[in-house]
């Protein structure tokens, strides 16, 4: 079999194999940098490219109060007894170093996602902004071949920033096509297109060219440690050593129905992720005796399925759709079951309650509900009247023949709109606290501020309508027990020499929980870096021996 040697070899093309492979080729090393699919940037690319990386030094500029201890004082009230605390000190430490790091050593640059706060802002050491940043848009006239290169996804195209979405609200009418006519001229892009085009071109820069359709499948393993891994390439299987180690970021599980149905909690209907995250890193891991962590848990996310021009049905990640006034979500005995403007994360708590004497998942799937006030104020999906409802969308005259329609008790529905109602007059929601926190606001109707209004308004406005939600996930989040230094433990604890695991493929240090906008994708970043940094200091330490 061919082979070739690196100083760092590292799988998978996401945000988090990006950063390895840059932060060890910052350090002087060769890397391979290898990805299983025809284009790269994986599930990254897709995103909004928000990344989670608190007490960073665009809030120290602005002024925002936030430190190591509010940190870790915020995410050990979000534990629940799953995070382990060396990962999370790692974690607040290093976070503030690769913002700076980036920014001052690749094209990276970051601002501040203003106006959007940590997922859980009341708790301890919680903020209401600062800690999420996004990346400027970046013209991809720069990455040359590469432009065409990187994979985009159906929801967000990257034409603009999340500042500049209906999220960040720093374009409330929408930037103005002159805008976007200047942008197309050198093809700038943003969110998820802008983080991955940053990190690619910083590696280009670096002289590390991804090779894609190359599959990492097996590792090998020389002297007891990991000495590189076996390819699956375009013209057939190859070796590729490693003198410093091989960095694990190809993605979660999501998509290998088998690793779903053995490792998660409870339902995932929908992954929204690249199709080719189907568990290879913990397959590999698993098979040379690494240990696992956090294996039950994913980044949930509540999902409808809609038809896009050119894509077919797909899952669409329902987020603001169900954050804004008009809109509630019920169970198929017709009620509501849990407060929709929660974070997408949370949620997926909601989703999973079981009746122990139906012995059924009660609240999954479950049905969104807008009225026709919602539909022509924000529309769902890229669908707003007066467009025909599309096939997709379920709509009725009033809530009895929606209920009717749904199969479900006609007398419940009525009763849980009409309680819903009620208190939307005063803008409240005693039974389930939606609009108390800031976070409800931050994500409802900016025309409210940040008021309860932004998020609870009464579904009075006819016709109704309804399609059903899944569980969805953005990601899985298990995979192989890390260090502090992200190199993979096996399961007596002890380091597997050679072997580091970033992003969605790394059990994550996050257990149940999902910070605030940019959540996964922060620590990808951070062990993304701490695995290059460290895999490129073995490489080091090994040629001088040599
Ligand atoms: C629409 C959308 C919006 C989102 N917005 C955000 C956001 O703003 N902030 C945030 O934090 N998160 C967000 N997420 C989630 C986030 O995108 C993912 O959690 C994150 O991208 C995972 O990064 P990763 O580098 O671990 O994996 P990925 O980016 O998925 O990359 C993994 C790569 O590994 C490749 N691969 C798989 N197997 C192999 C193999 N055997 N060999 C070589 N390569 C392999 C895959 O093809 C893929 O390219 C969003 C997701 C979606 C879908």
């Amino acid at each position: 079999m061919p082979a070739h040697t690196y100083d760092v070899i590292v799988l998978g093309t996401g945000a988090a194999g990006l950063t390895a492979a840059l932060r060890a080729a910052a350090a002087g090393m060769e890397v391979g940098l290898f990805e299983k699919a025809e284009k790269v940037g994986g599930t990254s690319a897709w995103s909004g490219g928000t990344v989670w990386l608190p007490n960073n030094r665009h809030e120290t500029a602005l002024g925002f109060d936030d430190s190591r201890e509010q940190v870790i004082t915020y995410l050990d009230s979000l534990s629940h007894g799953l995070m382990e605390r060396p990962l999370i000190e790692a974690y607040a430490d290093t976070a503030p170093e690769v913002a700076a790091w980036l920014e001052d050593n690749s094209p990276v640059e970051f601002e501040i996602l203003r106006g959007m706060s940590d997922y859980h802002p009341e708790h301890p050491g919680g903020k209401r902004e600062g800690r999420s940043l996004e990346c400027t848009l970046f013209p991809y006239a720069e990455l040359g071949e590469w432009a065409d290169r990187v994979t985009v996804g159906w929801q967000l195209t990257g034409q603009i920033t999340m500042s500049e979405s209906s999220l960040g609200r720093k374009a409330p009418d929408g930037v103005p096509a002159a805008e976007l006519a200047r942008r197309r001229i050198r093809d700038e892009r943003g969110a998820g297109q802008a983080l991955v085009g940053r990190l690619l071109k910083g590696c280009l820069d670096r002289g590390v060219h991804p090779q894609t359709g190359c599959r990492g499948v097996r590792l090998l393993c020389e002297g007891g440690r990991v000495s590189g891994v076996v390819i699956d390439g375009p013209d057939g299987p190859f070796e590729a050593h490693a003198l410093g180690g091989v960095v694990l970021a190809t993605g979660g599980f999501e998509h290998d129905a088998e690793l779903v149905r053995t490792f998660l909690r409870g339902p995932l209907d929908r992954a929204v992720s690249v199709p080719t995250n189907t568990g290879d890193a913990l397959r590999m891991a698993m098979r040379i005796g690494a240990d696992l962590r956090d294996m039950r848990e994913a980044w949930w996310v509540a999902t409808i399925d809609v038809d896009v021009p050119g894509h077919g049905v797909v899952p669409w990640q329902v987020n603001s759709e169900r954050t804004r006034p008009h809109s509630i979500m019920v169970n198929d005995d017709g009620l509501r079951f849990t407060n929709e403007a929660a974070n997408y994360n949370a949620l997926g708590n909601a989703f999973h309650v079981v009746d122990v004497f139906r012995f059924a998942y009660v609240n999954h799937p479950a049905w969104l509900l807008l009225d026709h006030h919602f539909l022509t104020s924000y529309g769902l999906a890229g669908h707003r009247p007066p467009a025909p409802t599309p096939d997709w969308l379920i709509e009725a005259p009033t809530i009895r023949e929606l209920a009717e329609r749904l199969g479900m008790p006609a007398d419940a529905l009525e009763t849980t709109v009409q309680r819903w109602d009620r208190n939307a007059v005063e803008a409240r929601d005693p039974d389930f606290h939606r609009g108390e926190s800031h976070h409800d606001r931050a994500w409802g109707d900016p025309a409210f501020g940040h008021t309860p209004q932004a998020t609870i308004g009464p579904l009075d406005t006819p016709p109704f309508y309804a399609i059903r939600v899944r569980c969805g996930a953005l990601g899985t989040k298990g995979g192989p027990r890390t260090d502090t230094d992200a190199r993979v433990l096996d399961v007596d604890g002890a380091v597997i020499d050679g072997l580091y695991a970033a992003g969605n493929a790394m059990g994550s240090i996050m257990g149940m929980t999902y910070g605030g906008h940019g959540g996964t994708l922060g620590p990808g970043l951070v062990f993304g870096y701490l695995a290059g940094r460290h895999a490129a200091a073995v490489a080091a330490a090994s040629r001088t021996m040599a």
